[in-house]
């Protein structure tokens, strides 16, 4: 018998969130799929594990009706710590003209 991270109900079956590390029960899970964000959680994890981040621990869990937050450029240096860097630092590519 396990515990879900996220309600804390006895759950037999667990499985990875895809918001963060939690291991979540049957409901959680299907909390997650109707989410807004579940399809751009999915999308900056699968980004990460491309990127060779196996241990990518998620864009958060933002809560049922929370948003998750973006970051585009850079990500903020948030007081949680922890932030997600899939932000390749990839050199400039040599662009045909005048790239100095
Ligand atoms: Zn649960």
């Amino acid at each position: 018998m396990n515990i879900c991270d996220r309600c804390k109900n006895p759950t037999n079956i667990t499985k990875m969130s895809w918001f963060n590390t939690d291991d979540l029960c049957c409901d959680c899970q299907k909390q997650e799929e109707v989410h807004p964000d579940f399809a751009f959680a999915k999308e900056v994890e699968n980004e990460a594990v491309l990127n060779g981040n196996t241990n990518f621990p998620g864009v958060g869990w933002p809560g049922v009706r929370g948003r998750v937050k973006r970051w585009p450029t850079k990500p903020s240096t948030s007081s949680k710590g922890g932030v997600p860097t899939t932000s390749p630092r990839l050199p400039p590519t040599s662009l045909p003209g005048t790239w100095a």
